[in-house]
């Protein structure tokens, strides 16, 4: 499950291991905010090792929970 947080909230590399993150469709005009209690900052999407692989593949809808899945746009960030 990949991670919403914004630049304020970076997760640790550990939390889980995030190697990569990718930008909602529309970054940072999206409508997916920060995880985080309070913080309403446009997110960007952490992902783990495995979806960074399934991103290569092609993937480019990820769940971040509540039911919810994201689509991202065609770049990848190093973490
Ligand atoms: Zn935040």
């Amino acid at each position: 499950m990949a991670l919403a947080r914004c630049d304020d909230h970076r997760p640790d590399p550990v939390e889980p291991e995030t190697v990569s993150y990718a930008l909602p469709l529309g970054y940072p005009g999206t409508a997916v905010t920060c995880d985080v209690v309070g913080c309403e900052n446009p997110a960007r999407l952490w992902l783990s090792r495995d979806e960074r692989s399934a991103f290569v593949a092609g993937q480019r809808v990820f769940p971040i929970g509540g039911g919810v899945k994201v689509r991202v746009a065609d770049d990848l960030f190093p973490n």
